[in-house]
């Protein structure tokens, strides 16, 4: 297995081409801090993912958490509680949060890429901070002022962590369902009762307090989604003067036992055991799902990024392994030598689309990051609202096609290694271990085709699909004046192109004749509109580069070895965009009148 290094060429490449950092630092909360500042501390945080967190990512799969059914407590693999208390000490989770309460005031981009790294160097380990995060993202956004002055400044430091609470045994994609209770005391405060499922991080010992939000229904709330409000249930209750006073009623019944993340504790909750847990209104009753909804773009981009950041370390292993692994003789090669495997075709296009596909992810999750900052600071309206709209249609094809890549390219790191991909000891098994649950949580990925066609191309009449697309075609003049050397990459990209405009003509028109037809291809659809995005982005990366190598800037081998990935993604993954028409455009027929029980 090879260290986790930090690819800070194509992390820069993409923050200096795809995305303008500069402008961000002119918005008026980033004004403090300049790129240099930004990259700076990127290279230190990788620094320190590397040498402390990084380290832990196979031992705390061998290892697990452990649950004490005696205690109910949870014991985190040997070394999560001294890296995660330098964690803290570093003040690394608060650096994408508002300065007045205590964070570094930073744009999400830049905790995008802190997140990358994080979770390229210890997927299960980063998922405390990821779930911390998406908390303080729906406190900042609906919590009252005092709420927020008792929780936010620990979370913000991540001296205290915290979870979300939607799933039970009987709602898991269907979040209406929930039963668990809330019943008000009349002093301000509501008793909880119920069972939560599948709570992350749920239960731990790397911190002495762990702030549960919690979905729940309060006694008179209408049935569904509209009758959900969402409660912060603290493990431990905070007194006025901010020390932790008595134990609140909820425990970490058991953990499960999965196939990947181990180290990552999934746990069962029960609230209220003992009477009722003591828990905290967020907001207003009734309203728990829309603020769940206004944090849901910045966690399924997070989860996203897992499916980047999984598929990076496999690529950085099974490319080491490549270049040390000798067998059988490459064409060409020198009769009776042994040539290392990456000399071979195969092994080459697979280690080919394994780095085009991570290129590609990167420049989806940073351009959508960006989406997210201006949508929420950029001074002018028009350009939040049009922005905003960006984040909304992009929102699943982050999530959905970085997590499905993140399971083809750990499994193709396997490939590459052979028989010993298969062996545990290899270390690779792990990260297609580790990276199978990211299509599953955070809604699933069949819920974010429906997502994406149910909800995200009727948006505006079909304007704001309509517009993205234009943008897409704006490039093709671009690509036309760079020449020879990209135009297998225009052609390709204009033939997509045209082949996903009809195709979301079809969807639009049949998904209001008949949703079960439109929905019965959203997930190839999905696909469809994922490799259009970012063939669009790999054609952008390429003409940045071979606006460099012109210009005689940057560094002219990894401007070439741009373009020429940017060349291979176009030229030979983007034209299965073609075999996706049919199954989008099938119809209902083809898969409800199939009579799948009989065989
Ligand atoms: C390791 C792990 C960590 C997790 N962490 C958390 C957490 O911190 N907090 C939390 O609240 N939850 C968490 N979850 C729960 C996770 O979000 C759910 O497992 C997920 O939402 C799917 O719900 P389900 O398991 O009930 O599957 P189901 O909803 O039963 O889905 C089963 C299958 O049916 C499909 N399906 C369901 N409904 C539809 C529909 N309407 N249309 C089309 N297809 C449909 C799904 O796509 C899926 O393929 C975690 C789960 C795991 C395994």
């Amino acid at each position: 297995m090879a260290d986790y290094k930090p690819p800070f060429r194509d992390i820069f490449f993409v923050l200096d081409n795809l995305v303008d950092v500069g402008e961000l630092c002119e918005f008026e909360p980033f004004k403090h801090i300049d790129p240099d500042t930004i990259k700076a501390v990127l290279e230190e945080d990788g620094r320190f993912v590397s040498e402390v967190i990084a380290p832990l990512n196979r031992s705390g799969d061998l290892e697990g958490s452990v649950h004490d059914p005696k205690t109910n407590e949870v014991t985190t693999p040997e070394g999560f509680k001294e890296a995660y208390a330098q964690y803290v000490a570093a003040g690394w989770g608060g650096v994408p949060f508002d300065q007045a309460y205590g964070g570094g005031g930073f744009p999400w981009l830049v905790g995008i890429v802190m997140q990358e790294l994080i979770t390229t160097a210890n997927v299960a380990f980063s998922m405390s901070a990821l779930l911390t995060q998406g908390a303080i993202d729906l406190l900042l956004h609906h919590a009252d002022e005092g709420l927020k002055e008792i929780y936010l400044p620990k979370m913000v430091t991540g001296e205290w962590t915290g979870t979300m609470n939607l799933t039970e045994p009987e709602a898991g994609s269907d979040v209406g369902a929930v039963r668990t209770k809330a019943v008000p005391q009349g002093d301000g405060t509501y008793k909880i009762t119920g069972t939560k499922i599948f709570i992350t991080f749920g239960e731990h010992d790397m911190t002495e307090n762990v702030i549960h939000l919690v979905l729940a229904r309060t006694p008179d709330a209408p049935p569904g989604t509209k009758g959900i409000s969402c409660f912060i249930v603290p493990k431990y209750l905070v007194n006025e003067d901010g020390t932790l006073g008595e134990r609140n009623d909820v425990a970490c019944v058991s953990i499960e036992h999965k196939m990947g993340i181990k180290a990552s504790p999934t746990c069962v909750m029960s609230y209220g055991d003992e009477g009722g847990a003591t828990g905290y209104l967020i907001g207003e009753e009734n309203r728990g799902m829309r603020y769940m909804f206004t944090m849901m773009n910045n966690a399924r981009l997070s989860v996203g990024l897992e499916g980047l950041s999984v598929a990076e370390r496999a690529y950085q292993d099974a490319l080491q392994y490549a270049q040390e692994r000798r067998q059988g003789r490459a064409p060409g090669a020198p009769a009776g030598e042994s040539s290392l495997i990456f000399e071979h075709p195969d092994v080459r296009r697979m280690l080919l689309t394994m780095k085009a596909t991570i290129e590609a992810m990167r420049a989806i999750v940073y351009v959508q990051a960006e989406n997210i900052d201006i949508a929420n600071h950029h001074p002018d309206p028009d350009i939040r609202e049009y922005r905003q709209h960006q984040v909304d249609l992009l929102t699943p094809i982050a999530k959905a096609w970085c997590t499905d890549m993140g399971v083809e390219v750990t499994s193709l790191a396997i490939q590459i290694y052979g028989g010993m991909g298969f062996v545990e000891e290899s270390g690779v098994p792990q990260h297609f271990r580790d990276a199978r649950i990211m299509p599953i949580y955070e809604g699933t990925n069949g819920i974010q085709a429906m997502d994406l066609v149910g909800r995200k191309l009727p948006l505006e009449g079909g304007g704001v699909v309509g517009e993205f697309l234009s943008q897409i075609a704006m490039l093709d003049p671009s690509l036309i004046r760079a020449g020879e050397e990209l135009s297998g990459i225009r052609s390709n990209l204009a033939e997509a192109l045209t082949t996903l405009a009809d195709t979301t003509n079809w969807v639009l028109r049949n998904g209001t004749k008949d949703p079960r037809a439109a929905l019965s291809g959203a997930t190839p659809y999905l696909r469809m509109f994922s490799l259009v995005t970012a063939g669009w982005l790999m054609a952008r990366s390429a003409l940045a580069a071979k606006g460099h190598l012109d210009a005689g800037t940057g560094d002219a081998a990894h401007m070439q070895a741009k373009i020429d990935t940017a060349r291979f993604f176009c030229e030979q993954i983007l034209p299965q965009v073609q075999g996706l028409v049919a199954p989008v455009t099938a119809g209902t027929e083809a898969l409800m009148d199939i009579p799948i029980d009989q065989y």
